[in-house]
C-alpha cells in the first residue's frame, strides 16, 4: 500500500538515481597486501605429486607463486618481494632483523594495508613471535608456510597463502598483532608452534586459536592476551645484531659440557631447557649458578610443549637471580631474551617480560 501511486513512482525515480550514481561511483578499492617471500616449504617442489614429504623446500619464486594464485586479485592488489629463498631450519638473528626491519618499513607505508610473510613452517613460530615483538603498527600481518610443497597432491599452500592475504587484508584483523594463518585457522603469533612434523594440522596454540578464516570471511573467537605490535617496548629499527643466546637441552645423564661450552663462547644468556616443570639436574645446578655469577643470564624453561614453569617452584629462582620462560617454548624464550637483553634489560626486567609478553 504505501508503495502505491505517486510515492511508489518516487521510489523508482530516487532507486534509478542511486543506481546510476552507484554506476559512476569507481568500485571500493580494494586493500594493498604486499607479500614478503622467505622460502620454506610453500615455496618447495618435488619430483613428482606423490612427494608430500621429499622434496626441495625454495624453489619457487615469489612471482611464480602469487602468478598461480588468480583468486588472490578477488581478495586485495597483491605484489610480492623476494626477501630470502632458504629454508627457515637455516634462518639466522641477520634474517630475523633484516625481516622484521623490511616488515617495520612496509607498516608506515600508507600504500600498504597488511602484509604477508611466506616462510618455512620449521621456524616459522619463532619468526612469528619475532615480529609480534619488533613491527609497530595496527596493520594486520601473517606469516604462513605449508606442510606439503605446490607439487604434491592436497598440496596446502595455495589455500594457506590465499587465506593469509584475506586475513591481512581485513579490517577485523587490524589491532590483533601478527598471525600464523595455516590450516583454515588464525593463530596468534605467541602462542602457535609446530607441534607435528608431517600434517598439515601442523600448528597448534597452547591456548587455541584466535579464529578461523574461510571463505574469505573472519571467524574470531578470542583476543591475544599480551602485549604485541603497537604495546611492544621493543625496537629493532636501528639494530644491526641481536646478542647471542643458546639453549641447552635436559636429559637422563645429562652433563655441564654444554653450559660450559656456552659459557666460554661468550653467551649472553642460556636458556636451559629443562625436564618437567623447568627442573634442572642437580649436576647441573652449580655450572649455572657459575654461569650467572659470570654474568650470563640463566632462564628456565621446560621441553615439556604444554604447560607453564613456575617462577621458585622446581628451583629457588630468586635466591639464584634466575628468570623463568613461563610457558614460552626454548626456542620462543630464546627470541624474548635476545631482545630483552639487546636493550639491556635486568633479570627482573626480564622476567616482567616473560609474564607480559
Ligand atoms: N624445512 C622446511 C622449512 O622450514 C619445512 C617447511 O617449510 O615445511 O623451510
Amino acid at each position: 500500500m504505501l508503495l502505491a501511486g505517486p510515492v511508489g513512482t518516487a521510489n523508482a525515480a530516487s532507486t534509478a538515481t542511486i543506481t546510476a550514481a552507484a554506476a559512476a561511483a569507481p568500485a571500493a578499492a580494494k586493500p594493498n597486501v604486499v607479500v614478503l617471500a622467505t622460502g620454506g616449504t610453500i615455496a618447495g617442489a618435488g619430483a613428482s605429486t606423490i612427494n608430500s614429504a621429499t622434496y626441495t623446500a625454495a624453489k619457487v619464486p615469489v612471482d611464480k607463486l602469487l602468478a598461480g594464485l588468480p583468486e588472490l586479485a578477488q581478495v586485495a592488489n597483491v605484489r610480492g618481494e623476494q626477501v630470502f629463498q632458504i629454508a627457515s631450519e637455516s634462518f639466522t638473528n641477520d634474517n630475523l632483523l633484516a625481516l622484521a626491519q623490511r616488515v617495520s618499513a612496509l607498516s608506515k607505508q600508507a600504500d600498504v594495508d597488511g602484509i604477508v610473510v611466506t616462510h618455512g613452517t620449521d621456524t616459522l613460530a619463532e619468526t612469528a613471535y619475532f615480529l609480534s615483538l619488533t613491527v609497530h603498527t595496527d596493520k594486520p600481518i601473517a606469516v604462513v608456510g605449508s606442510m606439503r610443497p605446490g607439487t604434491a597432491l592436497s598440496a596446502d599452500g595455495a589455500l594457506n597463502l590465499v587465506n593469509a592475504v584475506s586475513v591481512a587484508a581485513s579490517a577485523d584483523a587490524r589491532g590483533k598483532g601478527v598471525f600464523v594463518t595455516m590450516n583454515d585457522e588464525i593463530n596468534t603469533a605467541r602462542d602457535v608452534n609446530k607441534d607435528v612434523n608431517i600434517q598439515t594440522g601442523a600448528f597448534k596454540s597452547q591456548w587455541g586459536p584466535l579464529g578461523m578464516v574461510v571463505e574469505g570471511k573472519n571467524y574470531w573467537f578470542r583476543a591475544p592476551a599480551k602485549r604485541h605490535t603497537n604495546q611492544s617496548e621493543f625496537n629493532i629499527d636501528k639494530l644491526t645484531q641481536l646478542p647471542q643466546v643458546d639453549i641447552v637441552y635436559a636429559y637422563g645423564s645429562v652433563q655441564p659440557t654444554g653450559v660450559n661450552a656456552l659459557v666460554q663462547s661468550g653467551a649472553k644468556a642460556i636458556i636451559h631447557a629443562g625436564t618437567g616443570n623447568g627442573s634442572v639436574a642437580d649436576r647441573m645446578v652449580k655450572p649455572l649458578q657459575d654461569a650467572r655469577n659470570q654474568g650470563v643470564i640463566v632462564v628456565r624453561a621446560s621441553r615439556v610443549p604444554y604447560g607453564f614453569v613456575l617462577r621458585n617452584a622446581e628451583q629457588p629462582d630468586d635466591k639464584y637471580d634466575w628468570v623463568v620462560a613461563h610457558d614460552m617454548r626454548p626456542e620462543k624464550a630464546r627470541i624474548l631474551t635476545m631482545l630483552a637483553l639487546s636493550k639491556g634489560a635486568s633479570t627482573q626486567e626480564l622476567q616482567r617480560m616473560f609474564m607480559e609478553y
